[in-house]
């Protein structure tokens, strides 16, 4: 900061009464501009500063010099004032003019090197997801079942109960309805609920399209269960339904032999057991030989040789009653398989809370 004390006084009070007093005194201001002016870094910011101070138009020291040292100069003096005061003045320009372009130059480039990348630097490793298991499995299935024909539905998970239950066949105080036990829609005066399969899609499909179907069908279901190891009270399953005029039970098995070689590779064979489902008859569950052991017995298939895969069955003719096919025209299967279920017997996952609790140290596995 320029020290102002002696421009804010008048000659005459400093006693410069004199030319060669007045001339030594500019000496002494250029000197002290100098001395500022060459301690001025490539400080953009305190260069402005020193600028304004020396030139500003209120109160700078050339304007100090004017009004104290100049306009109240005696007659004798004046000139000489007035003399020194250009020169000063065009020095202080010159010098702030030149100075100006360097200190600019210097703060660029000093803000160039700030800005730099240092290559040697450790980067920031950005972690590369994967698909998530049941992503996976799912693209495993639609997969297998896109290439035999089967195109893809899908559709709400909150659902009316007629078409969760009524129309696939499960009546009010149906027993069925007990294992599908559900959450329903608070505030919801038709009793909507969370499907419990993905199985109203089927009905959903069949109202709007003429045979022949051949869907799966992809999604969320969710049931009252309280969750442990095995159960969720959300799950993924896929539903697939095929109908017809010539489907046979023979197609049923065929197809579910392909999809248990695709799933679980070539040598796996396959065993239907006898089931109930409301929406099939006759209903049966599908068991393949264990991909682990190939059916010796081993830990994962509890030393049977069989893993019990998923539920299936050709469709109950009751169920085209509700959508208006022609039962004695028409026959087909659905199956409904849980896609947790599949992924972890595939992967040897041992409970379904892994799944879904987000662990990188799990998901990163797969
Ligand atoms: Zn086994």
């Amino acid at each position: 900061m320029t020290d102002k004390s002696i421009v804010e006084q008048k000659l005459r009070d400093l006693g410069d009464s004199t030319p060669e007093r007045v001339a030594a005194r500019f000496a002494e201001v250029r000197t002290r501009f100098d001395e500022d002016a060459n301690r001025q870094s490539a400080n953009l910011e305190a260069w402005r500063s020193f600028v304004v101070q020396w030139t500003g138009r209120k109160s700078g020291m050339l304007t100090h010099i004017t009004d104290n040292w100049l306009k109240p100069a005696s007659p004798e003096l004046k000139r000489v004032v007035g003399q020194e005061l250009n020169q000063l003045k065009a020095h202080v320009e010159s010098v702030l003019a030149e100075r100006q372009t360097a200190i600019e130059a210097a703060a660029e480039q000093s803000a160039r090197t700030r800005d730099q990348i240092d290559f040697s630097l450790p980067g920031i490793e950005h972690a590369i997801g994967t698909r998530h298991l049941i992503r996976q499995t799912y693209d495993d299935l639609l997969r297998i079942f896109g290439a035999i024909g089967f195109s893809v539905v899908e559709g709400p998970e909150i659902e009316t109960p007629y078409y969760n239950f009524e129309a696939l066949n499960i009546p009010e105080h149906h027993p069925a309805r007990d294992n599908m036990d559900t959450f329903y829609i608070e505030g919801s005066r038709t009793g909507h609920v969370l499907r419990t399969h993905t199985s109203p899609m089927q009905i959903r499909t069949m109202e709007k399209q003429a045979p022949p179907v051949r869907i799966v069908v992809p999604g969320k279901v969710y049931r009252r269960d309280n969750p442990d190891a095995t159960h969720g009270y959300m799950f993924h399953q896929i539903e697939g339904l095929a109908v017809d005029t010539d489907i046979t039970f023979c197609d049923f098995k065929g197809t579910v032999d392909y999809f248990a070689r695709e799933f679980l590779g070539p040598k796996t064979k396959t065993r239907l057991r006898p089931s109930y489902f409301p929406f099939t008859e006759p209903s049966a569950e599908v068991d393949a030989t264990c991909h682990v052991c190939g059916g010796k017995g081993c830990r994962v298939c509890k030393q049977s040789g069989w893993i019990e895969l998923f539920g299936a069955g050709m469709v109950n003719p009751a169920v085209y009653g509700f959508v208006k096919y022609d039962a004695e025209r028409l026959s087909g299967f659905a199956f409904g398989m849980g896609v947790d279920r599949l992924a972890m017997m595939k992967y040897g996952v041992a409970e379904v809370p892994l799944l879904f609790q987000n662990d990188v140290r799990f998901l990163r596995q797969f």
